[in-house]
């Protein structure tokens, strides 16, 4: 997509600090932290939202949380443990539509 801004840190015409590559899957410091780790993991591919998901994305969506793991692991919360987020389309709070999942830690979360 042309104007997303994530396919643009994808594309790498947009700085970021990315933690993580792979074929699939990029994850990048979010700008505005929540927690002291905090980071975007989402597909290469530009997916708008979760709910446009396709039989096609199956495969993706694994890889994509195993990523989510080894971002984890190299960010030191993956014994502890951290919370991963995904708002989705506008009551949601969704902001920026191509599908990415927040993985925030570090710092110990309410429970419900
Ligand atoms: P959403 O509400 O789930 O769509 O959250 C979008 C997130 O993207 C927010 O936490 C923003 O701080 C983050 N964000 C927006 N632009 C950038 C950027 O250029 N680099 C890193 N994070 C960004």
């Amino acid at each position: 997509m042309e104007d997303c801004i994530f396919c643009k840190i994808v594309r790498k015409e947009v700085p970021a600090e990315i933690v993580y590559e792979d074929e699939h899957v990029v994850a990048f410091k979010d700008i505005k932290p929540v927690a002291p780790v905090h980071i975007l993991v989402i597909p290469r591919k530009h997916i708008p939202d979760l709910t446009a998901i396709t039989e096609d994305d199956v495969e993706l969506m694994g890889r994509l949380h195993q990523a989510v793991v080894k971002v984890a692991e190299k960010m030191g919360v993956a014994e502890k443990g951290f919370r991963l987020v995904n708002n989705c389309k506008e009551e949601g709070g969704q902001v920026i539509y191509h599908l990415h999942f927040h993985l925030i830690g570090g710092r110990k979360f309410k429970e419900r």
